[in-house]
């Protein structure tokens, strides 16, 4: 039996019935990983031996981005100035999942410090998209979205600051979701821009990303920006069943940049969702044209403070300097930094310092945080009358390997329609609702009020119910 293929539900229920084992199933990954991750390298360590125990409640396979961190597993944001570091602790996700049994993989392959869109700045080479090999497979989480999309995991952790989960599911065509802010707690997922990062589920399909949240969601004290809201049972939302439901198009996300194949798929999934009964309305959130630019002076501020703490003292990698220039603890950290960190940790350090200084604080820094609030506002009124708002998660499909690469502005200018959710707070899910050219998978993305994920599981599922009728 094909096992890797199915998914995390299918796979408990053949449990149920005793028609497989969790040991099973791990040697139908494993074999699958031997078979297509020399082509795909998804990821950037592959645990050994890893603990399964038949009778847990969701012994099922799960792949987690390298940012989240393993007690003694190599956790190293894919760079290499955390080499060799292993964490003495877990990340409260990866307690919760250890609690439900979940047998873990191998820590999968990112762009450095969850910076890009492509997975092509990992100190370990890229990740090649399932469905076509000389493509990107997004990112940063490319690495969590290739292994679901390649069968090398059954589902899998990713995390999302600017669209890094939501992305790479649409290059990949399986569901990524972003929860609100505050709705997983971040503790042991080393920070980016902590206002803006969000841990999530990448799966095959809408129920197991329902499933996969019931397992990771809740209030955590060790995260002060952790919510204390009860979480419901997602799979409660899981109803075929959108009449009356009111959602918006946005009209600034249907602007010059987006392919006519994506725009195409995204109407034929909103005229699917009009006969299913839910009611569209065009909107307007006036100030999604500056969002691009907001985040880029928010996330690299917040990224330039957070990186700090990687100096050659305290973490990974230490270049003992050979000759004093300095001072032997300046020398030290000066070479630490320029060994370990990549071209695009670097520019956006820099960036993030020059907006943070005192002199253009008030000018960047304190600007962006106003519009952000304007952005947020955008969306606070608009579900004052929606239930949700569809939009494509991406201009276009996956482009090649190399394309954007030493293009920053075009790399970053792929997350348009993602960041706004970030800078936000809100919960916002892609999944996958048709394939253009090139069988190339695209995404379709739905934004729900903050806490309001079953909305967006509502909402996906009537659409993966219906999209083959
Ligand atoms: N691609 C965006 C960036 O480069 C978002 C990354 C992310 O969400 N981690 O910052």
């Amino acid at each position: 039996m094909t096992l890797q293929t199915l998914t995390a539900h299918e796979l408990l229920n053949l449990i149920k019935q005793k028609k497989t084992s969790a040991q099973e199933i791990y040697r139908s990954i494993s074999s699958q990983i031997e078979k297509t991750e020399k082509d795909v390298h998804a990821y950037a360590h592959i645990f050994q031996n890893p603990k399964i125990e038949e009778s847990r409640e969701c012994p099922i396979p799960v792949a987690i981005k390298d940012n989240i961190c393993i007690t003694d597993k190599l956790t190293t944001c894919s760079s290499k100035i955390l080499s060799g570091f292993r964490p003495p602790y877990n990340a409260t996700v990866i307690e919760k999942l250890k609690n439900s049994g979940a047998v873990f993989i191998g820590h999968t392959n990112m762009d450095e410090f969850a910076f890009g869109s492509s997975t092509e700045t990992s100190y370990y080479g890229p990740t090649h998209n399932p469905h076509k090999l000389e493509c990107v497979p997004g990112g940063s989480s490319g690495g969590s979205a290739a292994a679901v999309a390649a069968n090398e995991a059954i589902w899998a952790l990713g995390s999302d600051t600017g669209g890094s989960i939501r992305q790479p599911a649409a290059f990949c065509g399986v569901v990524g979701l972003k929860p609100t802010y505050g709705r997983v707690s971040r503790y042991g997922l080393i920070a980016f821009a902590s206002s803006l990062d969000q841990i999530g589920p990448i799966t095959k399909d809408v129920r197991d990303a329902a499933l996969l949240m019931n397992i990771i969601a809740g209030y955590d004290e060790k995260d002060s920006t952790s919510a204390n809201i009860p979480i419901p049972d997602y799979t409660q939302a899981l109803i075929d069943n959108v009449k009356g439901l009111k959602i918006g198009i946005p009209k600034e996300y249907f602007i010059e940049g987006l392919s006519e194949e994506v725009k195409r798929a995204v109407f034929n999934a909103i005229d699917l969702l009009k006969k299913q009964g839910a009611i569209f309305k065009e909107i307007s959130l006036p100030h999604t044209a500056y969002a691009v630019a907001t985040y880029y002076i928010v996330a690299t501020a917040e990224a330039s403070s957070n990186l700090a703490r990687f100096d050659g003292v305290q973490y990974g990698l230490r270049i003992q300097p050979q000759k004093t220039r300095k001072n032997p603890i300046v020398d030290l950290y000066e070479e630490t930094r320029d060994a370990g960190f990549g071209l695009e940790a670097k520019r956006r350090i820099m960036l993030g310092t020059y907006s943070l200084s005192s002199g253009y604080y008030d000018a960047y820094y304190l600007k962006g945080l106003k519009v952000r609030t304007l952005i947020k506002q955008d969306f606070e009124k608009a579900f004052e009358t929606l239930d949700a708002i569809i939009t494509p998660t991406t201009p276009t499909t996956a482009f090649k390997i190399g394309e954007k690469a030493n293009d920053p502005l075009s790399m970053y200018l792929s997350d348009i329609y993602t960041i706004s959710a970030n800078l936000s707070g809100i919960p916002a899910i892609s999944i996958p609702c048709a394939t253009g050219k090139d069988n190339l998978p695209i995404g379709l993305q739905i934004m729900a009020k903050p806490f309001d994920e079953e909305m967006l599981f509502r909402i996906s599922y009537t659409f993966e119910k219906n999209k083959n009728h």
